[in-house]
């Protein structure tokens, strides 16, 4: 059964190797790591085989150190997603004496201390991390990391315990010793790379989620994640809030002036601005170039048209001297309170829009209320909507 046990698991670890290589091209830090240490591993339990080509005590120490370095490498992987770089020196002196230990049992020709003297490195090396780790497990994939680690934590410990009563007085490959080494390493080996495969990926599917909701410009919202966002709140159409509309005033002038650069500074700025200013609560986003939208969940129209001028004093005092503007730059605001006819939330965005049409054809830099979209626009005293000058 060893035999077979020393042509699978270098075979098997290596594959890992390879998968968590690939996770590691779509910039998954962590799989590198795991891509790393699993490659060491296999190297490890590779070794006999160079052993029976040509025995020389080389083979043992070139184990011991793959091993030891392999583990320095999970606990690192681990680590990446509870407490990056925690004890990162302790866990390379545990890696260093454990080597070293092993290089001296070698020498002395101390085959029970050199394998306690790596199952014990194993042990602390892959431990280490559950502490840092342990109030850290947010979800499912994250304890089933941390049962699976545990396990291999455990197997080492037993293991390194319980060597004189494992290692028989006949060859190393035909020893008890071996043969749990090798089937625990087959069991467990497969269970800590699913479950960190399986962590991996639900961290890649997070970042893309997270890449396909918000806007990398501003780090707001985009439109998608803004309906998603909504959606979330409400599973149909909330019954009560406010929407804020914002676009910047005169914005293509200030790209023609300063550059595109600049323009994008500005709309950083003024993300930043709108989040300062924004409840907790409210979800922000940026709808489009220089269009930003805020609905308030529990706001009224008065408490919404009291947000959206703070926004617009703080924009008109603070973009253009922060960044060093030669004329002040300023925004238009338009909002509607979400009204219990609507059919979608995208009722309440269209007053809101007409609000922030009436903003700009009234002057700019202004905050504008709509309540209803019915009346037609070109009567003078139309539309029930109120301007408020800032
Ligand atoms: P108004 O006061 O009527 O809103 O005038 P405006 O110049 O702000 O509006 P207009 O729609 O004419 O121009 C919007 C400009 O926003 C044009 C476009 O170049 C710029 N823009 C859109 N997205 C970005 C962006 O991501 N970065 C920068 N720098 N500019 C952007
Ligand atoms: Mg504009
Ligand atoms: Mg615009």
């Amino acid at each position: 059964m060893g035999e077979n046990f020393a042509f699978f698991l270098p075979v098997m670890m290596a594959s890992f190797g390879v998968v968590f290589a690939f996770v590691w091209t779509l910039r998954v830090r962590a799989a590198g790591y795991w891509s790393a240490a699993f490659f060491c591993v296999a190297g490890g339990f590779a070794v006999p085989a160079g052993f029976a080509l040509v025995p020389t005590p080389f083979w043992g120490f070139l184990a011991d150190l793959l091993f030891a370095s392999g583990f320095l490498l999970f606990s690192q992987a681990l680590l990446e997603r509870w407490r990056p770089n925690w004890l990162l020196r302790v866990r390379i002196a545990i890696w260093a004496l454990s080597v070293m230990l092993c290089a001296v049992s070698l020498m002395l020709d101390n085959l029970p201390f050199e394998l306690a003297a790596s199952d014990f490195g194993c042990f602390l090396l892959i431990g280490l991390p559950l502490i840092a780790g342990r109030d850290r497990l947010d979800n499912w994939s994250d304890r089933t990391l941390f049962g699976a680690a545990t396990l291999v934590a455990l197997d080492n410990l037993i293991r390194g315990s319980t060597v004189p009563l494992t290692l028989s007085g006949g060859s190393f490959l035909s020893s008890d010793y071996a043969f749990l080494m090798q089937a625990l390493a087959c069991v467990l080996g497969l269970f800590l790379a699913l479950a960190a495969l399986a962590a991996n990926m639900l961290d890649l599917l997070a970042r893309y989620q997270r890449d396909a909701l918000h806007d990398p410009l501003s780090g707001l919202l985009n439109r998608r994640g803004f309906d998603d966002a909504i959606g979330q709140r409400a599973r149909k159409l909330p019954t009560q809030g406010s929407l804020i509309v914002c676009d910047i005033d005169h914005f293509k002038s200030i790209n023609d002036a300063h550059g595109h650069a600049l323009g994008d500074r500005v709309i950083v700025t003024l993300a930043r601005i709108l989040v300062q200013f924004a409840p907790a609560e409210a979800i922000t986003a940026r709808f489009g170039g220089e269009e930003f939208i805020l609905f308030l969940p529990d706001a009224d129209a008065a408490r919404a048209a009291t947000v959206a001028n703070d926004i617009r004093e703080s924009i008109a005092q603070e973009v253009a001297r922060q960044l060093g503007l030669s004329r002040p730059l300023t925004a238009s605001f338009g909002l509607s309170a979400v009204q219990s006819g609507d059919a979608a939330i995208h009722d309440a965005i269209a007053r809101a829009d007409a609000a922030l049409y009436e903003a700009k054809t009234h002057g700019r830099n202004r905050v504008c209320v709509r309540r209803a979209l019915a009346v037609p626009d070109k009567r003078a005293d139309g539309p029930r909507s109120r301007a408020q000058s800032g």
